[in-house]
């Protein structure tokens, strides 16, 4: 299992291993603070590297409300 923990919120447990890219987190995070349905505006970042690493992190925006976690329906991002 591939957890840790983002220094811009460490109150979430990220496991990229079951993220499946859905970016729900990104959408609510988006439309929350920016009013918009935009991944790129999100404050969390879902990523798929070249090589198929995928990485999962939070921008130095991010406030820490976790109201993205309540819209992740498969573990890839949780409270600790
Ligand atoms: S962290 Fe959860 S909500 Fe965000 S893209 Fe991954 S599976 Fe979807
Ligand atoms: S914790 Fe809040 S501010 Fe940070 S990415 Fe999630 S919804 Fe956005």
């Amino acid at each position: 299992m591939e957890t840790y923990v983002d220094e811009n919120n460490t109150s979430v447990v990220i496991d990229v291993g079951r993220c499946t890219q859905c970016i729900n987190c990104q959408l609510i995070c988006s439309i929350t603070y920016e009013k918009v349905f935009n991944p790129s505006k999100a404050r969390i970042i879902i990523e798929r590297k070249p090589t198929g690493e995928k990485v999962t992190r939070f921008t130095e925006e991010c406030t820490s409300c976790n109201v993205c976690v309540d819209y992740c329906v498969y573990g890839g991002i949780t409270l600790e």
